[in-house]
């Protein structure tokens, strides 16, 4: 299994992830994207986006704002009962989430002396924040999870588009929790980007529950992750949210331990019962409160659990001349959809202006088109390397041979095998290795 501390290093030195706010001391809870995790990023939006909206005609998205009204969360029960129990350690004072056996004990392991802990207190995670130019300014709340701005458009979305139930509201957004024990690299952050989905049904239809637990967990499959490394854990009756009559975890078998990072709940008519909302059926006749079914998925843990699915050390299987000479490669297997670059080209040398010069109309086609890295640095074999630490599916080289007849190699990242392509099929013959994934 890949360890954490390899990926936490990968993400540094290539530009995935950087501790939030470094120079400064860094902020517990807080990470910037590099790069290369933007890209990454941002597929995993774009493909679910595509699958959760672009390919349905029952679910349209949504993109409501971070801070509402306050009353908002007083009537979905956040302000409540939005909250994890929270320890303190009798010897250093220092303050622990008790919930999770973990935490405590390996607190527990850093003292010589025997530790208590004080009884647990219910800590609320919403992060406030104030608004306003006159005192005392008007206290509001940064979303504790981005959902509640679904349902208050619930009405918007159904006049304005005359959508009919069953219909899913989509959306993708930032959430801030203030938690108490941040920790395991970006898994739980105090901001983080939720990927959700708000399916609306009548009451009583209960196939939908089952239904998109298989339909999400055929997704995270269908992007590489191995069906082996990933499993549904129903939640036990005391760990379900306030919300939620039934709840599912989507967990990953990650480094520390199986892991959410998705839930499928069955909200039931808690939330839309709570704003007052109800669905009116013309053609039936009749009005009722929908159920809700909820898919929602972390975009941080989704991008750190790929890669760490992705990260392979292997030895260098092809040494030929224009493969490194070194005995180990590191890897990103990355789904081709959801590489950062999706190709590079090189020239073969860098001081032939005629090979410069062709590999620059080449590249001038192929970023046009897809995200595409340029390297004319060191010797093939390491340019090659360093593109599989950075997860690109292929590399295309202008060689000699170029200049004769217009074609180029272009090498695969995972077989390291090459094949010879002209200029003019360059494009078709990646967009065909995309299209059929
Ligand atoms: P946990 O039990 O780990 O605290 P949760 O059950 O409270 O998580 P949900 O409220 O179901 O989480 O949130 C849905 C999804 O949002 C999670 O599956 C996860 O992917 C993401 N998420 C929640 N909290 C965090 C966090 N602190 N950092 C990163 N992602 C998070």
């Amino acid at each position: 299994m890949t360890n954490l501390d390899s990926i936490v290093a990968l993400a540094k030195r290539r530009g995935f992830i950087y501790p939030g706010s470094e120079i400064y001391g860094g902020i517990t809870g807080f990470w910037d994207y590099g790069p290369l995790g933007t890209e990454l990023k941002n597929n995993i939006k774009k493909e679910w986006w595509k699958s959760m909206v672009q390919m349905r005609e029952d679910v349209v998205g949504l993109d409501a704002a971070i801070i509402m009204n306050p009353r908002v969360w007083e009537a979905s029960g956040h302000t409540k009962v939005f909250a994890d129990p929270l320890v303190e350690c009798k010897v250093c004072h220092k303050r622990f989430r008790a919930d999770k056996d973990e935490i405590l004990l390996s607190h527990e392991k850093t003292h010589k002396e025997k530790v208590s802990w004080t009884d647990p207190k219910q800590f609320n995670l919403l992060t406030e924040v104030y608004l306003g130019v006159t005192e005392p300014k008007e206290k509001a709340y940064l979303r504790g999870e981005i959902t509640q701005g679904v349902f208050v458009n619930f009405r918007n979305v159904v006049d304005s588009t005359r959508i009919k139930i069953p219909f899913g509201i989509a959306q993708i957004g930032k959430a801030f929790r203030n938690e108490i024990t941040p920790g395991n690299f970006t898994f739980r952050s105090r901001e983080f980007e939720q990927m959700e989905l708000e399916y609306f049904v009548k009451p009583g239809d209960d196939k939908w529950f089952d239904y998109w637990k298989k339909e999400r967990m055929k997704w995270y499959e269908s992007l590489g992750m191995a069906k082996d490394h990933l499993r549904l854990r129903d939640h036990e009756e005391h760990e379900r949210a306030h919300y939620a009559r039934f709840a599912t975890d989507i967990e990953y078998n990650a480094p520390f331990g199986w892991s959410e990072f998705e839930g499928i709940h069955h909200r039931g008519d808690f939330d839309l019962g709570n704003h007052k909302l109800k669905y009116r059926d013309d053609i039936a006749g009749e009005e009722y409160t929908p159920w809700v079914i909820e898919t929602s998925g972390g975009v941080d843990r989704a991008a750190l659990f790929f890669l760490l699915e992705a990260y392979h050390e292997e030895p260098v299987r092809n040494a030929s001349h224009s493969d490194a000479g070194g005995e180990k490669r590191v890897v990103l297997k990355l789904d081709p959809r959801l590489a950062p670059k999706k190709v590079a080209v090189f020239p073969l040398v860098s001081n032939k202006e005629n090979i410069t010069a062709k590999a620059q109309a080449v590249y001038a086609i192929l970023k046009a088109r897809y995200m595409t890295a340029w390297d004319a640095r060191g010797n093939i074999g390491k340019r090659y390397l360093a593109q599989d630490e950075a997860g690109t599916p292929w590399c295309v080289t202008v060689d000699y041979t170029t200049l004769e007849d217009d074609t180029v190699t272009i090498r695969d990242r995972d077989t390291t095998k090459q094949d010879r392509v002209n200029i003019s099929k360059l494009v078709a013959y990646i967009d065909e290795k995309l299209g059929s994934l």
